[in-house]
């Protein structure tokens, strides 16, 4: 075996220990889960908007951004449920670069999991304590969701694990809304089957137990366009796409049939600024046909303090995505103000 031991990590309950949630922001989150669990299962009629930087790879940054978005999410709350991404673990197309902030808590510095693992947590109540909203972030290794899941109240399973047992056996033991991802390839079944696995009961090995699950009941489908064998973008939020996903839902074997689109990666082909059009085409989607309307939940954006990104070969901008490119939080607030109007 090459592996190598850098360093001890403490078991999750001694983490959780380290940087605890007090009982009140564990009442604020639970409350979060039960909003989007009801627009989830239909008995919410707000749209979900799931919205933030592509990484949080800045404390400050993504703070002062989830204070502006706050400020947007009290004048829409009634029309719009607004989960900020908080996105600590990046998956990387060839393993190369930034993966996130639980690898490298300072993206400069070389990788410390210890660190990096205790600031996600002390972000993540910050967030939660400084604007009451709900956390999302992707689960990218199962194995890490325990030193977290006390704080997330959405889940999603990207595009480059969503055929994976592990990700998918661990989806159905989470209390907390999941969604899967179409993978890269675009093929739907793929995200069906895991959307049907993650909603059964299974027994496997996890956090050092035999453990069995109940099923999730609340996983559900995020479509994020593909790529195909030469390289490009294919997007799937129009029309005829959301007919196809009802199509396949309706086949049944689903609890609570159900799509967020997110706007950005493959539907964009990482545009960023196409992202308002694309949102409001599927708004039209949802305004034309009923079906599509209850099945359509909400969509995911891509934004931060400001727009675009920087790959690092220049001076260092505060704010600005050192991942994917996002839409700047000015466009962001005036489209999610549009949106509200279209509910
Ligand atoms: C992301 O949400 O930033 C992401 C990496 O998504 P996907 O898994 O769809 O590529
Ligand atoms: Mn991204």
């Amino acid at each position: 075996m090459s592996f190598k031991n850098v360093r001890a990590i403490p078991s999750p309950e001694a983490i959780r220990s380290l940087i605890p949630i007090n009982e009140e922001l564990a009442k604020t989150k639970k409350d979060n889960d039960k909003q989007i669990a009801d627009v989830i299962t239909g008995k919410d009629k707000r749209f979900i908007v799931i919205v933030g930087p592509c990484s949080a790879d800045d404390e400050e940054a993504v703070l002062e951004y989830m204070n502006k978005l706050k400020e947007v999410r009290d004048q829409v709350n009634d029309r719009l449920l607004i989960v900020p991404r908080v996105y600590t673990g990046k998956p990387r197309t060839t393993g190369e670069g930034y993966k996130g902030m639980m690898h490298q808590p300072d993206p400069t510095k070389a990788p410390n999991m210890l660190e990096g693992i205790l600031a996600i947590r002390k972000m993540f109540i910050r967030v939660i304590e400084e604007t009451g909203m709900p956390i999302a972030d992707e689960m990218l290794y199962p194995s890490n969701l325990p030193f977290v899941e006390d704080l997330l109240s959405y889940i999603a399973i990207g595009a480059r694990s969503v055929e994976n047992q592990q990700h998918r056996l661990t989806a159905s033991g989470i209390d907390c809304a999941v969604g899967m991802k179409n993978p890269t390839s675009g093929d739907l079944t793929v995200m069906f089957n895991s959307i049907k696995a993650a909603q059964h009961s299974h027994n496997f090995l996890y956090n050092g137990h035999e453990v069995q699950t109940t099923g999730n009941p609340l996983a559900h489908a995020i479509m994020r366009g593909s790529v195909n064998k030469h390289g490009n973008n294919l997007p799937n939020y129009h029309y005829e796409d959301l007919i196809l996903a009802y199509s396949k839902f309706a086949e049944g074997g689903f609890k609570n049939p159900a799509v967020i689109i997110d706007a950005n990666h493959s539907n964009s082909g990482k545009k960023y600024f196409e992202q308002p059009r694309i949102v409001k085409e599927i708004l039209h989607s949802r305004s034309y046909n009923d079906y599509i309307c209850d099945m359509v939940k909400g969509v995911m954006i891509e934004s931060y303090l400001v727009e675009g990104n920087q790959n690092g070969s220049e001076p260092h901008v505060y704010g600005k995505s050192i991942t994917d490119p996002c839409l700047g939080f000015e466009d962001t607030k005036e489209l999610l103000l549009d949106i509200a109007g279209r509910i």
